[in-house]
């Protein structure tokens, strides 16, 4: 099994990254950010309160989620779209400090793994709880303000300041938490994206890779 850990915080690049890494290496992608946007996704739609611990974690448990590369299918609905909208947004960061509904979804994100002999995982907790001993962990950060910036160019209905304060919040809230908080890993290579090119960065993870000779479009060496 070949795992490889994208962690940080939002707006970091991670995403992006990831997703050029799986393709390059031909290994499966999954954003583990999209599984706490549908728990909450699905537990604003049965009218649930999402600081109500009980019912995420049940919802958590009992729900069909899909995490596909383009899709997301939350029992049997097309949540692609919502579960980055404001509402989502806004509640998701109260719904992953939830211990229960973390430990729900690390171990659909082991099964996912295992089922595919590997894969590369972005998040927040990848390196450090889920798969601690990963071939490979990288943990990118960047300035918030390039952060924000990056996310109000994704959120075009949103203005920089709005998605700059939420982008604090959820920096604070994430990292401070007891279960599985933002933190880097010991081991993990630390790469600063501010000012740097994707291309830039997936080349610089790829060399960190022991025995990778594939070129840039993905063809083994
Ligand atoms: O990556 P994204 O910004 O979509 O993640 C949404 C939220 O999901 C984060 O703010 C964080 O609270 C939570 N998350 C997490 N652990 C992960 C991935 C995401 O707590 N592995």
């Amino acid at each position: 099994m070949r795992v490889i850990a994208i962690d940080g915080p939002a707006g970091s690049g991670k995403s992006t990254v990831a997703r050029a890494l799986a393709r390059q290496l031909g290994l499966q992608y999954l954003d583990t950010g999209a599984m706490y946007r549908a728990v909450t996704f699905a537990v604003l739609r049965s009218g649930g309160d999402p600081c109500d611990t009980e019912t995420a974690a049940g919802i958590a448990r009992s729900m069909d989620l899909e995490v596909g590369l383009d899709q997301v299918i939350v029992d049997g609905v097309d949540a692609t779209l919502e579960i980055r909208g404001p509402e989502v947004t806004r509640a998701v960061s109260e719904v992953a400090a939830n211990a229960a509904v973390r430990s729900e979804l690390v171990s659909r994100q082991r099964e996912w793994a295992r089922q595919r002999d590997g894969g590369v995982l972005e998040g927040r907790d990848i390196g450090t709880v889920v798969f601690p001993d990963a071939d490979l962990k990288v943990y990118l950060t960047a300035d918030p303000s390039e952060r924000a910036k990056r996310r109000a160019k994704e959120v075009s209905d949103l203005d920089y300041e709005t998605v700059a304060t939420d982008l604090a919040r959820r920096d604070a809230l994430d990292s401070n938490r007891k279960a599985g908080p933002l933190v880097e890993a010991g081991d993990a290579v630390v790469v600063d994206t501010t000012g740097l090119d994707i291309d830039g960065v997936v080349a610089r993870v790829l060399a960190l890779l022991p025995g990778e000779t594939r070129g840039p479009d993905g063809v083994p060496g």
